[in-house]
């Protein structure tokens, strides 16, 4: 038998069944169908009261919208946080639809055409410049427009996050500008009579080593202090990046948040003069959202075939593709899952869940314990908060998209 991930804390049983927010699993699926993703406002809420509570009040909060774009959520989310980091046009459009004020969006990724840089300046969004060609394209859009476009440089660093799950700096790189260009690209853009906004630092994503959490965070800090000192021009705004993990897999232990706090208090105790007036601030993705989230799916046949269980789902990897093993990991191993229609029971036999498409490679637990389950029970996928819906081929096969509910304890 091969173990599951951990389930994250907050989700309980009401009568043998998971419950979210307080909603019965069968509850929640009779209004909404399967497959069905679930967003706990509540848990989200919590999430972002302990990181308030771990770290420096100095620091800013964002919001990374790729990780879910859902629209409930994002409102949910506009009372939480401090700003928004998107990096479409596409999610320009979707936090907008939601109502969050452009002046606490910033827009990094490589690539932006011109029409992206257009809708961003016409609204005030800083544009994280991911490139010397698109800085001059940014300001020729913004001089045809007549407005001074909000710039920030997203600096290539020479480091990476150790341990992180997709390395984002150090070395040649799609994204941000290579740290010795950037002094003279921050000149620029201020002699040509931008709205100077900073650098954006991001180093990797997915690690639950607090210690190299703050390693990269004292490494960007003294970074940001070197550029602003060779560019001549005080910090406004600094990015630190984020790369705050969750527990995925068998033994992932979660981050140690206090940890994290108290590095970096040091460092804000320390901070050289260049950086005195700095607004710092870092962007969280699936820490925020992610284990949050859980993928309901219904069993649809149950088989045998050479002496293996198979529970066959109406869900699959184009909903869940990170939970099948094919987004970015190199050995495929079993997120936390469960039989929501029976939580808490104790195991009873191996079973694989496999999906409803034709392939493979879609299988969302393989050979893993659980109590007996039938046609019509649920399968619950946890950690699905992140990277599920928003990250997933729907279109691949014809199913078609899962529906999404933010649910709420309190309402
Ligand atoms: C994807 C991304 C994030 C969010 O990453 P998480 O691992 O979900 O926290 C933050 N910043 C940038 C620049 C990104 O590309």
């Amino acid at each position: 038998m091969k173990p599951l991930g951990p389930i994250p804390p907050g989700f309980t049983a009401i009568d043998g069944e998971l419950a979210i927010a307080g909603r019965k699993a069968s509850e929640l699926v009779v209004e909404a169908g399967t497959p069905l993703f679930v967003y706990d406002a509540g848990l989200i809420t919590a999430r972002v009261a302990a990181l308030r509570a771990a770290l420096p009040e100095r620091l800013g909060l964002h919001y990374a919208v790729k990780a879910n774009p859902f629209a409930p959520l994002l409102r949910h989310m506009a009372g939480l946080v401090d700003g928004f980091d998107i990096a479409s046009g596409g999610e320009l459009a979707m936090v907008v639809a939601a109502g969050l004020d452009p002046a606490r969006i910033s827009f990094a990724g490589p690539g932006k055409r011109d029409d992206e840089l257009e809708a961003a300046i016409m609204r005030g969004v800083t544009l994280n410049l991911e490139s010397a060609r698109e800085a001059e394209r940014a300001l020729a859009v913004g001089e045809r427009l007549g407005r001074a476009p909000r710039l920030a440089i997203r600096v290539n660093p020479d480091f990476d996050l150790k341990g992180s799950g997709m390395k984002m700096g150090g070395g040649a790189k799609p994204f941000g500008v290579d740290a010795a260009l950037v002094p003279a690209l921050a000149r620029r853009l201020i002699a040509a009579g931008c709205e100077w906004r900073g650098l954006h630092i991001y180093a990797g994503s997915q690690t639950l080593d607090a210690a190299a959490i703050a390693e990269t965070q004292a490494a960007t800090i003294a970074l940001a202090a070197r550029l602003a000192e060779d560019s001549g021009a005080a910090l406004p705004a600094c990015n630190l990046g984020g790369g705050f993990g969750i527990p995925y897999f068998p033994g992932d232990r979660p981050l140690d948040l206090a940890a994290v706090g108290r590095a970096l208090e040091a460092q804000f105790a320390a901070l050289p003069a260049v950086l005195g007036e700095t607004a710092f601030c870092i962007e969280l993705g699936r820490y925020l959202v992610g284990e949050a989230g859980v993928y309901l799916t219904r069993i649809v046949d149950r088989k045998d075939s050479h002496g293996e269980v198979f529970l066959v789902t109406d869900g699959g990897l184009h909903h869940q593709l990170a939970a099948s093993g094919n987004f970015g990991t190199v050995v495929r191993r079993n997120y936390p899952s469960a039989i929501a229609t029976r939580f808490g029971a104790p195991v009873e036999e191996e079973a694989s869940v496999v999906g409803c498409l034709c392939t493979p490679l879609d299988r969302l637990a393989d050979k893993a314990g659980f109590p007996r389950a039938d046609e019509g029970d649920l399968v619950a996928v946890f950690c699905a908060g992140a990277y599920g819906a928003s990250a997933s081929p729907a279109q691949f096969l014809g199913h078609g998209p899962a529906a999404e509910r933010l649910v709420n304890a309190n309402s």
